[in-house]
């Protein structure tokens, strides 16, 4: 039976260039869950797009003396551009800058106002009195009321991850000058959030499946209380405010950021001719998983989900498998101190099968965990190129050779190749079984451990010895290989998409791996083989001191200023 799958994928953004921990944190496992679906003929749709307000396009704006939506335009660009290089495949990645997007925020926002979970309350808002102007919670800096850290911004600690509020901090002072500032009263919109606290602890209390870290980090928020939070600012960067009296204030944006999974949903129908195509993937019937960092699962397991509920009639997340977080040559990955190792630069100088290979073996799923360019060129080297990358192509070149470009007939199979055939049976329902878990890391490392025994049957079976004196043996030898690469470009294919279409063409296939299915292809005997290649490249030791030196150095982050 297919199943219908929506996959929401954190909103990166639009200030600055990407690096390694978004991808291993959201974009990867996203686009290797989504792939898997499609491979299933599942109904896979999955969205994103560049977040495009928000202070920290304003500031970037403001350091470089632009306009936010310059920055913004910039950087989107950018992501397409990255997207189609590493092989994320959206279906829809579009931008928080649409109309589309702020006539579905409207009808969130008025529905909830309507039903009594949005109201009008004052608040204190940080005012500069050097810039003359209320300060968004991001320009604000001050100490946490929680950790101490002193350099806290006015949303959220870096430091101990906890959202915070403005009045959260000691010493306010803005984040441009310096300045200490003032509170003054202003009015605004409140969503009522400890309205849902009971629905959402029964609703919480519901899903065993969710990881331990998303279930842990959601119930200590629900344990010490939702509480209400503002949902508008005076800023004039965002989705207006659909009343009258709040012309020169805008909502925040991580109210409205979150309503891009719906409205971003609604553009894809509208894109494909058919407005009411949406709703199918938010009514029961179809999963939503959503993919982020930890940092960002309070906005998906409780707010967003409390939207959904006081909305009414749409699907709450089914799974949030936040990952943790990536660390870089053993230091915390910090985009303002540089240290971080960016996507651009990356895709400029390697494959991105590589990166997407020692990023989904390394995948920070259940804790943190590093990524080093030493076990970079490891993993490349040794598993890649080494382990599944030799197999293929010792068995496509000893094939092309010795049985004029097809593949041989068998003739009766050995107990060995029987087993091995198995195996690769085997090996394909338990990636399966793990991708449909989330369990990416794994899943990776079930797939190489399939061409492990591809290699270890191949020197048993040394089809070069028996080519001579019994070309049958040989063949059967070379028939049963070839089948256990039939198997190995299926279940590497979420992972590693760009070499598994190689390897189905090089083994003679037509059309694509996601037309085949999920499954081992089955080869006949005669099928043409195409011209031999490797599969992937071997790196150069030096790689890594070269590269090593330049991360968090002011040459290896040209993007950034
Ligand atoms: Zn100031
Ligand atoms: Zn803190």
């Amino acid at each position: 039976m297919t199943e219908r799958i929506f996959i929401g994928v954190a909103w990166p953004y639009a200030n600055g260039p990407l690096h390694l921990g978004h991808i291993s944190g959201a974009y990867l496992p996203a686009d290797i869950f989504a792939r898997y679906h499609r491979l299933k003929g599942n109904e896979v749709l999955m969205v994103s797009g560049s977040d495009q307000h928000g202070a920290p396009i304003t500031i970037r704006a403001e350091q470089e003396s632009t306009t936010p939506q310059e920055i913004a335009t910039k950087y989107h660009q950018q992501f397409l551009d990255c997207w189609q290089k590493l092989g994320i495949s959206f279906d829809l990645f579009t931008t928080t800058d649409t109309q589309n997007h702020a006539q579905v925020t409207h009808d969130i926002f008025l529905t909830l106002l309507h039903k009594g979970y949005i109201y009008k309350d004052k608040m204190f808002q940080a005012y500069c009195p050097k810039c003359r102007r209320f300060l968004p919670d991001r320009y604000l800096e001050g100490a946490c009321l929680y950790c101490g850290f002193p350099k806290a911004r006015g949303d959220e600690c870096d430091e101990c991850g906890k959202p915070v509020n403005p009045s959260d901090l000691k010493d306010p002072h803005c984040y441009l000058c310096s300045t200490p500032v003032r509170f003054e009263s202003s009015e605004h919109f409140f969503l009522r959030l400890s309205a849902f606290q009971d629905k959402l602890a029964a609703w919480v209390k519901e899903q065993s499946h969710w990881r331990h870290n998303v279930l842990g980090t959601t119930w200590k928020f629900l344990d010490e209380g939702l509480k209400d939070r503002a949902i508008t600012r005076d800023i004039d960067w965002g989705v207006s405010i659909p009343q009258s009296g709040f012309e020169n204030k805008r909502i925040y944006v991580w109210f409205e950021a979150v309503i891009g999974y719906l409205s971003a949903t609604k553009e894809w129908a509208k894109l494909r001719g058919d407005d009411l195509a949406w709703q199918p993937f938010w009514q029961s019937g179809a999963k939503n998983y959503y993919f982020l960092g930890k940092d960002n699962i309070f906005f998906h397991t409780l707010i967003w989900p409390a939207m959904l509920m006081g909305y009414g009639s749409l699907n709450l997340p089914y799974d949030v498998p936040a990952n943790e977080f990536l660390t870089i040559e053993g230091r915390k990955l910090s985009t303002s101190r540089k240290w971080a190792v960016w996507l651009p630069d990356y895709l400029e100088r390697y494959e991105p099968d590589s990166l997407r290979y020692v990023l989904a073996a390394n995948m920070p799923e259940t804790g943190d965990s590093d990524f080093s360019w030493r076990e970079f060129l490891r993993r490349n080297n040794n598993e890649l190129v080494a382990t599944y990358g030799n197999l293929a192509h010792r068995v496509l070149a000893f094939a092309y050779r010795n049985f004029d470009g097809a593949i041989p007939t068998p003739g009766e199979l050995d107990e060995q190749s029987r087993e091995l055939l198995h195996k690769s049976q085997a090996s394909l329902d338990s990636v399966d079984s793990l991708l449909y878990r989330c369990n990416f890391k794994e899943a990776v490392r079930e797939a190489m451990s399939l061409a492990r025994e591809g290699n270890r049957y191949l020197d048993e079976q040394a089809p070069w010895k028996t080519i001579k004196e019994a070309p049958g043996v040989a063949a059967k030898s070379i028939y049963t290989a070839l089948s256990v690469l039939s198997a190995l470009k299926t279940v590497f294919y979420p992972f590693l998409p760009f070499s598994s279409e190689k390897l189905h063409s090089l083994l003679g296939f037509d059309g694509s791996v996601k037309e085949a299915g999920w499954k081992r292809q089955s080869l006949s005997p005669g099928q043409r083989l195409r011209q031999p290649q490797p599969l992937f490249v071997k790196l150069d030791d030096s790689i890594v001191t070269q590269e090593t030196s330049q991360v968090g150095s002011v040459e290896g982050n040209q993007n950034v200023k």
